[in-house]
């Protein structure tokens, strides 16, 4: 990986890190950078941004960090499901004893 790639890395992970990607909609969040504020569209699996360097580069620290929150969120959802299943199958169990 180039340095600009690394770059972008560590600046989306400081986004992350520091609330500063928030979701709008299933298909729009919204990034404050230190600077300016950019709006990350989700169209399917594609994200674009409204940054200049997303522009240039087709990538950019913004559209990195949002497809990171999307992933977080998807475990999210995940670990909801188990624990959805867990509560569904005591409550049974439950049920059978009372
Ligand atoms: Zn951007």
């Amino acid at each position: 990986m180039n340095g600009e790639g690394a770059g972008m890395i560590s600046k989306a992970a400081w986004l992350l890190q520091e609330g500063r990607v928030v979701r709008i909609s299933d298909v729009m969040y919204y990034v404050k950078g230190r600077k300016n504020r950019h709006i990350v569209r989700v169209e399917g699996d594609k994200l674009t941004c409204t940054c200049p360097g997303f522009k240039e580069r087709g990538v950019c620290s913004h559209v990195i960090a949002v497809s990171t929150l999307i992933k977080l969120e998807g475990r999210r959802e995940l670990l909801d499901e188990l624990l959805r299943a867990r509560i569904e199958r005591e409550l049974r169990a439950y049920m059978k004893r009372a």
